[in-house]
């Protein structure tokens, strides 16, 4: 299982920040402004997609294949 940023839900590092304020080094901030995940067992702990209130934090289910295509 992993985590991926949706970067079309998320609002940007500078409009928004809230996963790195929550949960720092589980996330950081992209060269286009957007967050991406950096260390997926820390975002785990922190609550993996419930970190972002914008659900741009979505999680994946590898095994299983059901990727969402973005
Ligand atoms: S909390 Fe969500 S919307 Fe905000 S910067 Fe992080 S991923 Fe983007």
């Amino acid at each position: 299982m992993s985590y991926k940023v949706n970067k079309q839900k998320c609002l940007g590092v500078k409009n928004c920040g809230i996963c790195i304020q929550t949960c720092p080094g589980a996330t950081k901030e992209r060269k286009d402004g957007k967050a991406e995940v950096v260390n997926q067992k820390k975002l785990e702990k922190c609550g993996g997609e419930r970190v972002c209130p914008m659900r741009a934090i979505e999680r994946i289910d590898e095994e299983r294949g059901t990727s969402p295509a973005y």
